[in-house]
């Protein structure tokens, strides 16, 4: 046990003054139309235990992505999708390749599943070149899992290049879509064509609902049997009744999703400008997330003082990106609390 180095997850305050943007969360809450499937869950629901697959979700999500529901499975989590692929998909075949810098969670389930982690190097523009995995000789059998776009550097991918890298490819692909809402090209057409596809989806960051935990993984029905396999052996409910009722009314609620998710777009656009005025490197972002670093380098002072402002962003001091802060998209209002803290920081 003490062998293992578990994910650390950006810091959760109580106090609700605090400007929160160091865990990509949405700014918006979820519609009204969602609040209120939760609240008319009835008792009788919840004295029951929820159907194990989650049959109505999975047939709302397949509707959704234009899929048959044998090509979903809901889950936690995307995280506990994730989970899961690694024992089911990954574990006792070979090395797993991911990008570096990416999901820090990648390497912590290397190590809870004992396999072993290769890592891909960005370019230096922070580009994840997929034609740099390996897909012969030994690591053919093993897995390979990447964001799209990636995190922390909200860059993606094109569909062309991964559907390149799949055909190439042994092993289970897997397409971490966590911010695809925010802008990236979606692998979820590809899970029909390529057998070794698989995709995760979650509700946490486009769909305003963290706080539910509920995600998705597609892909043919053979991966996920496999996914399936390992849940029935380890938790055979981990979707509740709340969290089904909730998930099936935001699917239904597209205008309010879509609304907010060109909110949290725009409010990015001009929040990378007014960061680039002030002389910080900004990369392009398709999530709702910016990766940026101050004219002199200093992420980890600037972090500091501005936590003491109030205001929490993401910063990590792995090198490489140890002079960057990845900073979440809030509301406008945010933003500009942001901008002012930083203009009153860097005068001082
Ligand atoms: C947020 C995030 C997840 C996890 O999402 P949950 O559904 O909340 O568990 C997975 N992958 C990446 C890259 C993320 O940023």
């Amino acid at each position: 046990m003490h062998r293992l180095t578990p994910y650390v997850p950006g810091e959760q305050r109580a106090d609700k003054n605090i400007v929160k943007l160091n865990t990509n969360e949405n700014p918006y809450p979820p519609s009204e139309r969602v609040l209120a499937a939760v609240a008319n869950v009835e008792g009788q629901a919840l004295r029951r235990y929820p159907t194990p697959e989650s049959d109505a979700l999975r047939e709302a999500i397949g509707a959704y992505h234009d899929v048959p529901a044998d090509h979903v499975f809901v889950g936690n989590g995307s995280d506990e999708i994730l989970a899961l692929s690694f024992q089911a998909f990954f574990r006792g075949r070979g090395a797993v390749q991911f990008p570096v810098p990416s999901y820090s969670f990648y390497p912590v389930y290397c190590g809870l599943y004992e396999v072993e982690a290769r890592s891909l190097a960005l370019d230096d523009d922070f580009c994840l070149a997929l034609d740099g995995f390996k897909v012969s000789g030994d690591a053919q059998a093993g897995g390979i899992i990447f964001p799209n776009p990636n995190a922390p550097t909200g860059r993606a991918v094109a569909l062309d290049a991964i559907e390149a890298l799949a055909r190439q490819h042994a092993g289970v692909v897997l397409v971490d879509e966590a911010y695809a809402d925010f802008g990236a090209e979606s692998a979820i057409a590809l899970c029909r064509r390529c057998p070794n596809v698989m995709v995760s989806r979650t509700f946490s960051k486009g769909r305003s609902l963290a706080g539910l935990r509920l995600g998705y993984a597609i892909a043919n029905p053979e991966l996920i049997d496999g996914l399936r396999r390992v849940k029935n052996s380890f938790n055979s409910y981990p979707v509740d009744v709340l969290a089904e009722a909730a998930g099936i009314a935001s699917l239904k609620d597209e205008d309010a999703y879509r609304d907010a998710v060109a909110r949290i777009i725009a409010t990015r656009t001009g929040f990378s400008q007014a960061l680039e005025a002030r002389g910080y490197s900004v990369l392009q972002s398709a999530a709702n997330f910016v990766f940026a670093r101050p004219p002199e380098g200093n992420a980890a002072d600037l972090a500091g003082r501005l936590a003491e402002a109030g205001i929490l962003v993401r910063h990590w001091s792995t090198p490489g990106i140890d002079e960057w802060l990845r900073i979440s998209i809030g509301t406008d209002e945010d933003m500009q609390r942001l901008l002012s803290a930083i203009d009153s920081v860097s005068s001082i």
